[in-house]
């Protein structure tokens, strides 16, 4: 029987993940489908105990139900209890509701695509704590990438953020914006230059070393500010294009036990986004 699976978040007609994974299903040769499911936060546990009982056998979760969904499943697995995000489910054999969270190591990935390097980063930093920056940085120290920084608005959140790592501090904005030659990696991952609304820059990394990486997790622009002025400023970019398309794999994975062709993924998204 075609088997489906899901994408469900509010709002959801944005997502790209529809298309990303029917097109790996079809590369690989896989009867099955994936569909976008609108969701609002009150409707989530009926939504849950409906995708299972309609035989969905694997699904996403997105904004805003990451963190709201792990009471629903039946088990988690350690790294996505950490960083309190549930971004993948697989339904297994006898019904369980698995829950993981892929986004931190499909970042990593997709680092490492670009030719990083865990043992020439010594000082990292990490801007914004929100749901993605606990993924990332949870992934980056597994992976063995240096010492973490974490500077957030809400100074309070890098703190609690930091707390987790035995080498973590926390910095104001003010204090990364002073220190920013020093970090070898810095990771832009906070909803900054996403769109009109959140135009702007979270700090200016004019002052970067030389050969640091800069990556920012938005692909949508393709080149935020921030990662335009970095690029200026002589840092090895890389946009969250490739972070979106691990994660996508490494769900793919999980469901169907084939990691899919990302490379042609990442340039039919780029493409897809006005990029070349
Ligand atoms: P989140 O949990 O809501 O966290 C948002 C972060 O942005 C917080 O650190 C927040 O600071 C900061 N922030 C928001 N507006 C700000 C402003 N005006 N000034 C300063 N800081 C501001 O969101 P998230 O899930 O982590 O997602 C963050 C971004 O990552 C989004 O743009 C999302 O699209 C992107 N993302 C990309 C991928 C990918 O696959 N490439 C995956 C996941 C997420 P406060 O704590 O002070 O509020």
């Amino acid at each position: 029987m075609k088997k489906w699976y899901a994408v469900i978040g509010d709002p959801i007609e944005q997502s790209m993940s529809p298309n990303m994974h029917d097109a790996w299903f079809r590369e690989n040769g896989i009867d099955a489908t994936y569909i976008p499911v609108h969701v609002k936060a009150e409707q989530l546990g009926d939504a849950v105990a409906s995708l299972k009982r309609l035989g969905c056998s694997g699904w996403n979760v997105t904004v805003p139900h990451k963190s709201a969904i792990i009471p629903f499943l039946d088990e988690v697995d350690e790294e996505a209890k950490r960083m309190d995000a549930v971004n993948t489910v697989k339904v297994l054999d006898d019904g369980t509701l698995f829950g993981t969270n892929t986004d931190g190591r499909g970042f990593v990935r997709s680092l490492l695509e670009i030719g990083a390097d865990p043992n020439e980063v010594n000082e990292l930093l990490i801007i914004g704590a929100g749901g993605a920056a606990a993924g990332i940085t949870f992934a980056l120290e597994s992976a063995g990438f240096g010492k973490i920084s974490i500077t957030n608005r809400t100074i309070e959140k890098a703190r609690q953020m930091s707390d987790a790592f035995p080498e973590g501090s926390a910095l104001s904005l003010g204090d990364a914006q002073k220190a920013i030659d020093k970090f070898d990696l810095i990771v832009q991952t906070t909803s900054i230059g996403m769109n009109f609304a959140q135009s702007g820059i979270p700090l200016d990394p004019s002052g970067i070393a030389d050969n640091a990486i800069v990556a920012d997790i938005i692909y949508n622009p393709l080149e935020t500010e921030f990662l335009r002025l970095a690029r200026i400023a002589g840092g090895k970019t890389m946009n969250g294009v490739g972070m979106f398309v691990h994660q996508g794999a490494l769900a793919f994975e999980l469901w169907t036990g084939i990691y899919p062709d990302t490379k042609k993924m990442v340039h039919t998204i780029t493409t897809e986004l006005g990029g070349k």
